[in-house]
């Protein structure tokens, strides 16, 4: 049996329970191995005798390795490639903003360099989304909770993250358990980031909808909507069709009833597809009555296979002027990062062949959809 991840919380607690040993000992065991990725689990002081055999025979501290680092030439935006013990990669990007750039109240904005770290949740996806490299690479497995967790290790060893979003690779409301397990691992002691700094995104998975906010209250949902209506919707998303667009509203309406919290609307702009005036009047007239923050992301082409093309600037300049003017909803237009090293939105194809991978495999994975 491969050894687990100590961050495979409900197993490590199941573990301990059998033993008699206290969850309370949890927290500096995860913290232990935080700080020191490359040490064993033996050497974490103070936990009581029974501890030591159950955590070198079951658990590693990590089980992925950072295979490799590219950076954007502006420094702004870092790739990892995360190599999984089952040998499949995946990918995660920090994204570092400084907040004195922008303005509040016609004053440079407080604060300093923050960084949000974008996480995959699966190998794959089962989606198909059309517009999406993930979604043609078909679905390869679930990642443990450990797994997701561990994306936040390696990537907290490069950068401070402050804000973490589960828009890499795969639907993370399709790997429930583990991504409910994950983030209330990173809820508690000693990752400690607050719900209100994680979001989730998804296509829409209804039933996974109406039990989030009763599993992790406080936390930031975006939708990826993509068009106005089904039949848009089902063409560039077949999963639509099992989730139909009327009843994804009508669980938006009970989900925000109940989290009293904004919901973020992910919108990539496809030319002639979803992008015209017509549509932004649909999206407007939909989404009236919800709280709702619109983000319109510029279409990155998939290599030259791409059946989409990018919206002009005008389309997208026009569809927010509607949306803003017309229906009063705040709407911003996703700023592009990383396009050298492949890191924006729909971009990430990872070539192991290239020179900084010491293995040579062909075509692997790539996080189509960062919504920040
Ligand atoms: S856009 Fe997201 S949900 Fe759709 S196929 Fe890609 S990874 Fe899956």
């Amino acid at each position: 049996m491969p050894h687990r991840s100590v961050f495979d919380a409900s197993e490590l607690k199941t573990q301990f329970h059998d033993a008699g040993i206290s969850h309370r000992f949890i927290p500096s065991i995860w913290k232990f191995a935080i700080q020191n990725p490359d040490r064993q689990l033996d050497e974490v002081p103070d936990l009581p005798s029974a501890a030591y055999p159950l955590l070198r025979s079951n658990f590693k501290p990590l089980t992925s390795t950072l295979h490799s680092v590219s950076h954007s030439t502006d420094g702004f935006t870092s790739k990892l490639l995360v190599k999984l013990q089952n040998g499949a990669f995946v990918e995660a990007v920090i994204m570092r903003y400084d907040t004195r750039l922008g303005k509040y109240g016609g004053k440079p904005r407080p604060g300093g360099l923050r960084s949000t770290l974008c996480i995959s949740s699966q190998v794959g996806c089962k989606m198909g989304c059309k517009f999406c490299a993930t979604g043609t690479m078909g679905f390869k497995n679930n990642l443990s909770s450990g797994e997701i967790v561990e994306q936040l290790v390696h990537a907290s060893r490069l950068s401070n993250i402050r804000n973490v979003v589960f828009m890499g690779m795969g639907e993370p409301l399709n790997n429930y358990t583990a991504l409910v397990e994950a983030i209330r691992i990173m809820i508690g002691s000693p990752f400690q980031l607050s719900p209100k700094k994680i979001t989730v995104s998804t296509v829409g998975i209804i039933h996974a909808i109406n039990k989030l906010h009763g599993d992790l209250p406080g936390l930031n949902l975006a939708v990826s909507l993509h068009a106005p209506v089904q039949d848009i919707r089902c063409q560039i998303m077949p999963s639509a069709r099992a989730f139909p667009l009327e009843k994804l509203m009508d669980a938006l309406q009970v989900y925000q009833k109940n989290s009293q919290q904004k919901i973020f609307i992910e919108y990539i702009m496809l030319d002639g597809v979803n992008d015209e005036e017509q549509h932004a009047h649909q999206l407007g007239k939909l989404l009236e009555t919800l709280k709702v923050v619109v983000n319109l992301i510029p279409f990155n082409p998939i290599g030259s296979s791409s059946q989409f093309r990018t919206s002009s600037e005008h389309r997208v300049s026009e569809f927010q002027k509607i949306l803003r003017g017309t229906y009063n909803i705040r709407t911003t237009v996703r700023k592009q990062m990383g396009q050298d090293i492949s890191g924006a939105c729909g971009q990430l194809v990872v070539n192991l062949s290239d020179k900084r991978s010491p293995e040579n495999t062909s075509l692997l994975t790539d996080i189509e959809d960062i919504h920040l």
